[in-house]
This record gives C-alpha cells, sequence and structure tokens, in this order.
C-alpha cells in the first residue's frame, strides 16, 4: 500500500513553526507595501516563527527578511544557483542555493507550515497558485494567505470569484484562502486554521460539455 505524503485526519490544526513568505522583488510604488512587509517581519520575529524566503535582498523580499533579522527573528533563504550568480546577499540564518526553481520551490515547502503572499509580480503569483492548487489537490494541507495590502489583491479576488460564478472553482476553494489586509490578523487567522480536507472537492464526475 502507498503511504500518503499527507494525511489530513492525523491532526486537526497546524501546527506552525514556519512561514514561507511568497513577495515581490520590486518594493512598489508606494512605501506602504515595504512598511507592511517590515512589520509582518517583525511580529513573525517576536512570535518565534521562523522565515522561510526567495532569499534574494532585493524589494519587498529584501525589506521582510532585514526586518525579520533586526528583531531577532530566524531567517532561511532559499535561492536558486542563476539567482544567486545575479545578486546581492542579506546576512541570513542560512541561506541555501538549490539547481533551480523547481528544486526552491520544493525546499520552500518541505520547510514551512503555512504560506503567506504579499503584494509582488509574476513570481510572487506562480508561487501562490502552486501552493494553493497543491493545497487543493491534497499533496499538503498547510494554510495559504493573501495579505491584501491597500487594496492590491482586489481585482484578482474579483476575478476568482468569477471564476466561482462561472463554475471554475468550487466556492469552499476560495474560501479557504485566508485574506486580510492587517498582518497581525492575517497570522493569527493562520495559526489558528483547523485542518481541512479539500479532497472532496475535487472534480470527478463533471462533464466536459453540457448540451
Ligand atoms: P516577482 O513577484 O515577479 O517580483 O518575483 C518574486 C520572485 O522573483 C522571487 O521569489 C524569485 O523567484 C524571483 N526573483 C527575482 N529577482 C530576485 C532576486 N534579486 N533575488 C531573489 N529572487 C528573485
Amino acid at each position: 500500500m502507498q503511504v500518503p505524503l499527507y494525511s489530513h485526519s492525523l491532526r486537526s490544526r497546524n501546527v506552525i513553526k514556519s512561514i514561507c513568505v511568497f513577495c515581490g522583488s520590486a518594493a512598489g510604488n508606494d512605501p506602504v507595501y515595504g512598511n507592511v512587509a517590515a512589520e509582518l517581519g517583525r511580529m513573525l520575529a517576536r512570535k518565534r516563527i521562523r522565515l522561510v524566503y526567495g532569499g534574494g535582498n532585493v524589494g519587498t523580499m529584501g525589506i521582510l527578511a532585514e526586518s525579520t533579522m533586526r528583531e531577532g527573528g530566524e531567517v532561511i533563504g532559499i535561492i536558486p544557483v542563476r539567482l544567486h550568480e545575479m545578486v546581492e546577499h542579506l546576512d541570513l540564518s542560512e541561506l541555501l542555493i538549490v539547481p533551480d526553481m523547481h528544486r526552491r520551490k520544493a525546499l520552500m515547502q518541505e520547510k514551512s507550515d503555512a504560506f503567506i503572499a504579499l503584494p509582488g509580480g509574476i513570481g510572487t503569483m506562480e508561487e501562490l497558485f502552486e501552493v494553493w492548487a497543491w493545497r487543493y489537490i491534497g499533496y499538503h494541507g498547510k494554510p495559504v494567505g493573501l495579505l491584501n495590502v491597500h487594496g492590491f489583491y482586489d481585482e484578482l479576488l474579483g476575478f476568482l470569484d468569477s471564476m466561482c460564478t462561472r463554475g471554475f472553482l468550487r466556492r469552499e476553494i476560495l474560501d479557504d484562502l485566508v485574506v486580510s489586509d492587517d498582518p497581525g490578523i492575517l497570522l493569527e487567522a493562520i495559526v489558528t486554521k483547523p485542518s481541512a480536507d479539500l479532497a472532496s472537492l475535487l472534480k470527478t464526475h463533471e462533464r466536459l460539455r453540457k448540451e
């Protein structure tokens, strides 16, 4: 018999010791993005939650990592060799250099108990959607959250709502995404989120075409 990678029934609540934060290699054109990233970093450090992130020193990534370190927190950066050769680095608790983006994302998932996306660009989107899709397929049971700083994600949330209305996304899956514009509220919701078994939401009987 094959052993499942993750069993939802084994635990009713996730124990959150480390959180992977996906964020921009840019800082955006409003200081609020950097300020909220720094605030989240300080909160993680004070709550003794290890930060796992992309290992860069640029944009909100750099601001987040620096503020976590300054507050005495623990930070693990995971960076592919190609990026490592191209960019400057911060002094982190640990910097793991991996062969490629696939290994980077796999290691980010292995080393984290939950995921948060801050405002960012297409790299951030790719990382967010992978962990969220993998959660609902059942590859992991780790909570996924969105920090909706100054309504940054409002249009995306509207589009996701439209996916539900048009029958491409189950409402329960959208509701499973933890969303807040406040880092403290988001962290608390993630830490206290009960485990969910989303496997029942997998589409198994949908027809390709209805007459
Ligand atoms: P984006 O949201 O498009 O700004 O992308 C954020 C992601 O871009 C990161 O997680 C990395 O995959 C990648 N990235 C781009 N530039 C850097 C950098 N200088 N250092 C580390 N990662 C970077």
